[in-house]
């Protein structure tokens, strides 16, 4: 966590998914960037998320030292509104996810810090 991001776990307390758009342009930049790439600002605000979006890619991660731990799915989601965000995919097995199956923010708390997780919403795409 850094003084960049510090917005976005803010808003995952409050339940909501805070992206970084840039002041002059309204471009949506993730991870946060210090300056606007398509104009060259240097002031953010912030928007909030819809929450859905579309698995891009995913990998089960095992934890090393838990051999029959069943892992979770890491995914990269692509937002509605048209960045990547890197999380966890919740309530599935690995090899019930596609890509491009839709997915909807859900928040969890994990050792006392909320975080912004995925499950699938189960609509076609
Ligand atoms: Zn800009």
């Amino acid at each position: 966590m850094s003084k960049d991001d510090a917005f976005f776990w803010e808003g995952a307390q409050e339940g909501r998914l805070l992206l970084r758009s840039c002041a002059s342009c309204g471009e949506i930049a993730h991870p946060p960037l210090p300056m606007c790439p398509h104009c060259h600002g240097l002031e953010w605000g912030t928007v909030e998320a819809s929450g859905r979006g579309t698995v891009y890619a995913w990998l089960c991660s095992k934890h090393p030292n838990q051999a029959d731990d069943k892992g979770r799915i890491v995914v990269l989601v692509d937002l509605e509104e048209g960045v990547r965000l890197v999380s966890n995919l919740l309530d599935t097995e690995i090899d019930e996810v596609t890509a491009g199956a839709p997915v909807a923010v859900t928040f969890v708390e994990v050792d006392g810090q909320i975080l912004p997780q995925f499950r699938m919403t189960g609509d076609s795409a």
